[in-house]
């Protein structure tokens, strides 16, 4: 079996986001949940597995009270592409109604994942709701989403690391790379 460093120069073409760019950008989105979070306690949602990285970074800099909960999901159709159909895997430990909800993702793309989970976590009530996401793809839109916390924007490539996938690969890479996608989806599915 290949080790991460020989998957990492087969695959991954160039580095996009370095740990020091990544953890600066995670700082200041930190910094500005604390000033318009002061005197509130929202509960932040995750979506896992993507932003498990990027919510441990930025939750650690948080100065307010707050819950951290945690949703599941699974997208529906050839990966890795969305078709917007969503299974829900787990929800939330707990009710939302009246609370001020954070939603952190690690990546929006078309938004379609969004936009369900958006829609389904409206209906429990909640006094707000608001988007952070690490990485917006804003390029491959096809549903608006309003995001008020972001931290970079990417083309349309498929990228890895810092909690973001490739067939499970390459999640606990520090930094967020660029992946050769015609090349490993030929190594990996043909
Ligand atoms: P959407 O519903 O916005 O099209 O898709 C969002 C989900 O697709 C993300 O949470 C992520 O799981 C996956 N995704 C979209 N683009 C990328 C990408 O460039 N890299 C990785 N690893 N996953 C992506």
């Amino acid at each position: 079996m290949d080790d991460l460093n020989s998957l990492v120069e087969k695959y991954v073409k160039k580095v996009l986001f370095t740990e020091e760019e990544i953890q600066l950008r995670v700082a200041e989105i930190s910094e500005r949940i604390n000033e318009d979070y002061t005197g509130l306690e929202p509960v932040i949602i995750a979506v896992l597995k993507g932003s498990l990285y990027f919510v441990s970074d930025l939750t650690r800099q948080l100065n307010i009270p707050l819950s951290l909960d945690f949703m599941a999901i699974e997208s529906y159709g050839p990966q890795p592409s969305s078709s917007g159909a969503v299974k829900l895997l787990k929800d939330l430990d707990q009710p939302i109604e009246g609370r001020d909800i954070i939603i952190v993702e690690d990546i929006i793309d078309t938004g379609l994942t969004l936009s369900y989970l958006i829609r389904n976590l409206k209906a429990r009530n909640p006094r707000s709701i608001r988007v952070c996401t690490l990485l917006d793809k804003s390029v491959r839109r096809l549903v608006p989403i309003e995001i008020t916390y972001k931290g970079f924007e990417v083309p349309d490539v498929f990228v890895v690391g810092y909690g973001l996938d490739f067939e499970q690969k390459f999640r606990n890479l520090p930094y967020i790379g660029v992946l050769d996608i015609d090349r490993a989806v030929e190594d990996f599915y043909e």
